[in-house]
């Protein structure tokens, strides 16, 4: 058996990375930065006002003082006026800060009210220090400077600073493109009524919707029977996939059809891990000779679910060229709980106050789907504990 570390190597092992592509800044959410992106101005661009109010020379103001009004500058003007001793000009949030001038007073530290019109000849202030409610030029970020570095996913807050350092386009990973193909005869479509021995298929609709969640473009997803020739037809018709993620038929029963289908060119193996111990993995070429990375999960749906987790995302995050790992939370357990011996296990828990406690009062039982949703994370048991118990704490990886 391969530890779960071993295993994930080989997957990640296999990724590439597809094409980039120029976007617009406002698109292409949840794709990863492809290039760092450095300012081509400075934020902010030029000394403004922090708030409405007066611009003065701060040296003027010692022990307050009486100021001439010489202008009046909105957000968005044109005047530099020079302030000479003795002198202020009134000033809006985000309006240049005028020559001369040193700081700015809040119109509410002075004997002015806000917006009176007409501009008023004179203003009373009190002592301001040198820079008070100034913006300073480049105190954010300074020309040159990365300021969205690549391996980044592209989020309206990063689109928001290349516009603000003077970008309009982005250059981002392709998605890579995902086929889902659930196999087992005893699947129907979701929503067909049920004969003997059947059940619906959710798990074509779980991992299409984690392979979107992870950034995939799913180009199709869909259930398909044990008989080889459907699934070597499906096979074929998932062509326009570079990477295709199965769910079942790759443990050691009888309609393997996975199995039966690619063995000989994909590593099928079994990792210590609870659930989710039959895992398939490899390069497959079809008719066309085009290569296709096969990803194959367990049939079990707590199985395929942590699987997708564990290995699929990753995965799919290698294929897109994005650096950061998800963030793994330290809590302590609440209800504690047995764990296979020299097996890895992720418990679906939900994160409480007093702790994380196992999100189905029969634990991790790898066909409890109707109840999974519960689960907010999976909680980490390394291979070597056999028992959970109230206090311990684990890394616990959020799910939603
Ligand atoms: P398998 O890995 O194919 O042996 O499947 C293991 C278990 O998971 C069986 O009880 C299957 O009925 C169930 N199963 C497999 N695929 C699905 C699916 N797409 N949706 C729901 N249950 C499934
Ligand atoms: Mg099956």
């Amino acid at each position: 058996m391969l530890s779960v570390e071993e295993y994930r190597a080989r997957v990640l092992a296999l990724a590439s990375l597809p094409p980039v592509e120029e976007c617009a800044i406002g698109s292409g959410f949840g794709r990863v930065v492809a290039e760092d992106m450095v300012a081509h101005c400075a934020v902010p661009p030029f000394d403004n006002s922090a708030m409405d109010g007066f611009a003065v020379r701060s040296a003027d103001t010692l022990g307050g003082a009486h100021l001439t009004v010489v202008a009046d500058l909105p957000a968005g003007t044109r005047l530099a006026p020079l302030i000479g001793a003795g002198q202020a000009a009134r000033i809006m949030t985000g309006a240049p800060l005028p020559p001369g001038a040193d700081a700015v007073v809040p119109v509410e530290d002075t004997d002015q009210s806000p917006g009176d019109v007409p501009l008023p000849d004179a203003v009373r202030v009190p002592p301001v220090a040198v820079g008070a409610h100034v913006r300073r030029a480049a105190e954010d970020v300074a020309v040159g400077a990365v300021v969205v570095p690549r391996g980044q996913r592209w989020t309206p807050a990063s689109a928001a600073a290349a516009a603000a350092v003077g970008h309009a386009r982005v250059r981002l990973h392709r998605r890579p493109t995902v086929a889902v193909l659930a196999t087992g005869s005893e699947l129907l479509p979701a929503g067909a009524p049920l004969g003997y021995g059947q059940i619906p298929d959710s798990n074509s609709v779980l991992l299409a919707g984690l392979v979107e969640q992870f950034g995939g473009q799913v180009v199709c997803a869909r259930a398909v029977s044990d008989d080889l020739a459907d699934f070597r037809q499906a096979l074929v018709d998932a062509a326009d996939a570079e990477v295709i993620v199965t769910s079942g038929g790759v443990s050691v029963g009888a309609f393997e059809v996975v199995r039966q289908a690619v063995e000989g060119s994909i590593e099928f193996v079994r990792v210590a891990m609870q659930p989710g111990k039959p895992q398939a993995s490899g390069r497959i070429r079809d008719a066309a000779g085009r290569e296709h990375t096969l990803v194959a999960l367990p049939g079990n749906p707590v199985g395929a679910f942590v699987s997708a987790w564990v290995f699929v995302r990753p995965f799919l995050d290698a294929c897109q060229g994005a650096f950061s790992e998800p963030p793994t939370l330290r809590i302590a357990v609440a209800d504690g709980w047995r764990t296979p011996p020299g097996r890895a296990q992720f418990m679906p828990v939900v994160i409480t106050p007093d702790g994380v406690r196992p999100a189905h009062r029969l634990g991790s039982g790898s066909h409890l789907i109707a109840s999974l949703h519960a689960a907010e994370a999976l909680a980490f048991v390394p291979a070597d504990v056999e028992r959970v118990a109230p206090g311990d704490v684990l890394d616990v990886h959020l799910v939603r």
